[in-house]
């Protein structure tokens, strides 16, 4: 038996043998944290387990329509046989959820995941945890329920930004239509985890707008503890205001500064086509996937951005060098025949 084979049995196992689980995913949850933490919870919960969905943060109000949404906690209770880690490259961004327990099983597709599970479960080539729970859920004994469906395509929908990111392939697109043929409803799942954003929302990004700094190809803005009371904006993010920042022209990367409490600030980076910025997040203690990463890093608004800043700026000179060095090799000199005669 290959490897391969020999993780997927021993999921398969560890979903059979158990009475009780404990499903948890990231601290600040996107749609892909949110949808595979419903997927997998509510497939287990069919088969008749026992599970606890838990989020340090609470289900964000745009996924509350989700079913099962409404059972998600900010606490684990004692008692369950196994813990499952989702969509999370490290421990710390569960929240100190699990306190120093192992988990049991990581299921992600992040490139900077640390494997700190008992099982690993890691394939950063694929777009969403969620896609990955949609190919493998069948193979580990669980069914893909309309509920289940519709949680899995919130997650692969909200990580490629609405089918646009880079790693979308054409496989992408028939697992997002196997999934509408379990019965979810793409036009209306895309538009509640997309489009539509509270009035509050909105007025937070305004903030972040009016501060929008450019120097040549990078792009950034912050958003501070007073922008989130003076908007009433209840989350401890940025909105999704990164998305509209990625969109700007002529720019190779932006970024967000996300004010928190505890002296801390949360960084986000996108990059286009051609970077890499998961390993300028890890530098930072963070992580994420070669277009979008982030960190949690200490110390005041200032502090941070000037550190993220000259760390950027010197990564984008080192890129800039290097894609340079690859061109002048690949010059060849053409001579027109005869005249070197
Ligand atoms: P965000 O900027 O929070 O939307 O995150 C972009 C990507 O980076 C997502 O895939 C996140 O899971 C990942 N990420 C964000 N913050 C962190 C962090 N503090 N540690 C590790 N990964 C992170
Ligand atoms: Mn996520
Ligand atoms: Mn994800």
């Amino acid at each position: 038996m290959n490897s391969e084979m020999l993780v997927h049995q021993q999921i398969r196992q560890l979903f059979q043998s158990a009475n009780s689980f404990l499903i948890v995913s990231h601290i600040r949850p996107d749609g892909d944290a949110v949808g595979s933490l419903l997927g997998l919870g509510l497939a287990l919960q069919e088969t008749g387990k026992k599970v606890q969905m838990v989020l340090n943060d609470g289900a964000p109000s745009s996924f509350t329509h989700l079913p099962g949404a409404s059972q998600i906690t900010r606490k684990a209770q004692p008692g369950f046989e196994i813990a499952v880690v989702l969509d999370a490259s490290d421990l710390l961004r569960i929240g100190g959820v699990l306190g120093d327990r192992v988990p049991d099983l990581n299921i992600d597709h992040h490139i900077t995941n640390l494997n700190f599970a008992r099982i690993n479960f890691v394939q950063p080539e694929v777009e969403a945890t969620s896609a990955i729970l949609a190919e493998n859920l069948p193979e580990w004994g669980l069914q893909i329920s309309e509920p289940v469906a519709k949680a899995l395509l919130t997650g692969v929908v909200s990580d490629t930004i609405g089918f646009r990111t880079s790693n979308v392939r054409s496989r992408t697109l028939r697992l997002a239509a196997d999934l509408m043929d379990k019965g979810a409803d793409l036009s209306e799942l895309y538009n509640r985890a997309l489009t539509r954003r509270s009035y509050e929302a909105a007025h937070y990004w305004g903030k972040g707008l009016e501060r929008l700094e450019r120097e040549k190809r990078l792009v950034w803005t912050t958003l501070t503890l007073a922008d989130r009371q003076k908007s009433s904006y209840p989350g401890n993010d940025d909105a999704d205001l990164i998305n509209i920042l990625s969109s700007i022209e002529d720019s190779d990367m932006c970024i967000i500064f996300v004010e928190q409490k505890n002296n801390h600030v949360k960084v986000s980076w996108r990059a286009q086509n051609g970077w890499d910025v998961s390993q300028l997040a890890l530098s930072f203690g963070g992580g994420g996937h070669p277009a979008a990463a982030g960190a949690d890093i200490a110390g005041t608004l200032e502090e941070v951005q000037e550190k993220v800043l000259a760390a950027t700026r010197s990564y984008i000179q080192m890129g800039l060098a290097k894609k340079n060095e690859k061109m002048q090799q690949n010059i060849v000199i053409m001579v027109p025949e005869g005249e070197n005669k």
